[in-house]
This record gives structure tokens, sequence and C-alpha cells, in this order.
């Protein structure tokens, strides 16, 4: 599939349902798909569109740890930091090892030598109550969830092992139990990820999924549905069924929109799950409530 830089991609259809600013539609070109959180509370989900990076990396990856050239990396965050009208300070991102912990941001990070990003060791989530602080971690397959309630984002990143592990639980109580938050209040959104349509695992991993999910995950031989998974942990943490939002997209089917190490192998790039808390009012709110008056 021809995926070189002249290639010619469709709208997507979550491209334009936001009213335009003044500057034109502020995250066209590199946003594949926005969860629905409640302002202030904004996040985003990148496509592999809209960057710089050649080769297996076409277009806009945005991980460091894939062996794309650093120059790419560093202009295409700055891209998407400027295409989203992001503040300029170091995103937060994690180690993202594949585990459950998650880690509670309450500082700004002190300023790297390239003042562009800082990383938290060891840790698959980040939650933070600061504002205009933007969390990012970075996704070709495995599930982004997005956490927002008053005065509070996260975002966490779950393959079958976070999954299992109960990351998404995790995040829940640090947010419950160590902030505070009625649970009821909380609202949570699934992104993008490979879906049961591609995601096929062994039979003992499977059996395992099916007894600990049921069918809800394991929909039928040897697949899984990892974001159904996530769903059940949330919903099983008592947060309410209308407040996840699942996305149903596919990254190993869409391969024009997504990166997918399944589909794709290693290398390949990284799309970023970005979530931040904003101070002031921006354009398009994604629930639908007017947006505050400008300037
Ligand atoms: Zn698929």
């Amino acid at each position: 599939m021809d995926l070189g830089p002249s290639a010619v991609h469709p709208p997507s259809p979550h491209l334009t349902l936001e009213p335009q600013s003044k500057a034109g539609n502020p995250d066209a070109g590199v946003v594949a798909w926005r969860p629905k959180l409640p302002p202030p509370a904004y996040g985003w989900f990148t496509g592999r569109t809209g960057g710089v990076s050649g080769a297996a990396w076409c277009s806009l990856n945005l991980a460091y740890h894939v062996q794309d050239a650093p120059e790419a990396v560093r202009l295409n965050r700055a891209r998407v930091q400027a295409a989203l009208s992001l503040p300029v300070v170091p995103w937060i991102t994690a180690e993202q090892v594949h585990g459950p912990r998650v880690a509670l941001i309450r500082q700004a990070p002190v300023r790297t030598v390239t003042g562009e990003y800082a990383v938290v060791r060891g840790v698959d989530g980040l939650i933070t109550t600061l504002a205009d602080q933007p969390l990012a971690l970075f996704f070709a397959d495995c599930v982004p969830l997005f956490f927002a309630a008053r005065g509070v984002v996260g975002v966490a990143h779950a393959g079958w092992r976070g999954t299992w592990q109960g990351i998404a639980r995790q995040m829940i109580q640090l947010l419950t139990e160590g902030l505070g938050i009625p649970v009821e209040d909380l609202w949570v959104a699934l992104g993008p990820a490979i879906g049961p349509c591609c995601y096929t695992v062994d039979g003992a991993l499977w059996n395992a999924f099916r007894r600990r999910f049921g069918r809800v995950a394991t929909p039928r031989p040897t697949v899984l549905d990892l974001r159904a998974a996530n769903r059940e942990l949330c919903l099983e943490m008592g947060v309410p069924p209308a407040q996840i939002e699942v996305c149903p997209d596919c990254t190993a089917c869409q391969a024009e929109r997504y990166f997918s190490h399944r589909r794709e192998g290693y290398p390949t790039g990284r799309m970023a799950a970005l979530v931040m808390q904003s101070s002031e009012g921006r354009q398009g709110s994604p629930l639908g409530l007017p947006n505050p008056p400008q300037g």
C-alpha cells in the first residue's frame, strides 16, 4: 500500500465536526479521533498522517523509542503541539512497561534539556491535577484509556498485559480513593486500538481472558476484544455506563489512518493519546456545550 508523502487520504468524519476557528480547524490533519470528555478536559488521539517521518514511520511518528530519526520525532511533536494549540511546556510521558502502575503528577516537571518532554519511569498510566499540562502516551494497537473528572485528567496504556493486570482499576482507584473523586463523576474513553476483527492470541491467553471476562472480551475462538475487557473493568469499579465511550476504530484494519504493530511489525510508528485540562476556553467542546466567548 502506498503511504508515501503524496498519498491522498479521504477526509475523516471525525475531523469535520468542529466549528472552524479563525485559524481553521485547529487539529485537522494530525488528530484521528477525539474522546468526549467534559470541558475543561480535552483529549486527542493522533493518526499516522501529517508528519515528516519517512519509511516505516511515515509520517506522524511521535515516539523516540522505535528507531526513527530523533529530529523527525521532534518536528512531529512540535507539529502536534502547534496544531492543538497546546501550551509550550514539556509533555509528561511514561516509560510504558506493559505493567499496572500509575503515577500522580502534582507538580510541573523540571524543564528538560530540550525543554520538550519528561518521562515517568516504570508506569503505564498518568494522572494530573495540573491545568495546561499535557500528558502523552504512545500507541500502535494497545488500548488508550482517557479519564476525566472535575479538576483532574488521566491517560493509560493497556495492552493485554496491562489489561490483565488491571491498569484501568489502578487508575480508577487512584482517582477515587486517592483523590476523593466520586466514581459516578468519572468519564472514561477507550480510543482506537486493535479490535476483535484482528487480534488473535494463543489458546492459553484466550482461555484466561474467557474465564475472567466471559464472552464479552472473547467473542469467538482465539480473538480478544481488549476494549471490551477494559470497559468491563471500568463498569466493575462503578463508572456509569453512559460515561464510558468506546471508539470502534481498529488500528490493524485501518492502515491509512493508524500505525499497527500487529500489521506492520517492528519498526513502525506510534500515535499519541494526549489529554489536558485547559485553564482557558477552547474551540469545539466535544460534548456539544457552547463555546466560551473568545478574546
Ligand atoms: Zn481489525
